[in-house]
């Protein structure tokens, strides 16, 4: 017998295959040879309806990754196409509805002032046509990169770049 650290160490010889181990008290005893006792939890109680859920989603998503990442990646590129074309039209689709409403407030608005002239219902009227500006669809384009303003580097903002790498750690 033979100390490591706090752990002693001790020859024994394997129940199940008479290989000769060593066994360190620290730890649980186990088989190089044979596996024996590699596990001695023995296998996992059951789990409940929604960790079980869980883990197939999991798996089944992992095996679809895999699948998407070794395939040639021309056939990558495809899917990679078909998605930005499903969610092309998908994003049409939301904007063509948020302008629908846009567009249905302000006729509301026209129609309640038209109709209820010197009456109270220009005041939802007016409402509705307020809205209806706040939502007016703009046709500008965002900024890109070069108008955002200036790029700081690292040699620029030493100490702003200290802060980021600090916080970052
Ligand atoms: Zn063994």
């Amino acid at each position: 017998m033979r100390t490591t650290g706090e752990g002693v160490l001790e020859s024994s010889s394997c129940p199940e295959c008479d290989t000769e181990i060593q066994v360190d008290s620290r730890f649980t005893k186990w088989c190089p040879a044979c596996d024996w006792n590699v596990d001695p939890g023995g296998p996992e109680e059951s789990r409940g309806r929604l960790e079980t859920l869980r883990r197939t989603l999991a798996q089944r998503h992992g095996e679809r990754l895999l699948t998407t990442m070794s395939t040639a990646s021309t056939d990558a590129a495809d899917g990679r196409r078909a998605r930005r074309d499903v969610s092309g039209v998908l994003a049409y689709a939301v904007a063509l509805l948020i302008h629908a409403v846009t567009a249905l407030l302000t006729v509301t608005g026209i129609w309640c002032l038209v109709s209820g002239w010197g009456g109270f219902l220009m005041l939802p009227g007016a409402f509705l046509l307020l809205l209806a500006w706040a939502l007016r669809p703009r046709l500008t384009r965002l900024p890109s990169d070069e108008d955002a303003g200036v790029v700081l580097r690292r040699p620029d903002a030493p100490e702003l770049f200290a802060l980021i790498d600090e916080v970052g750690v």
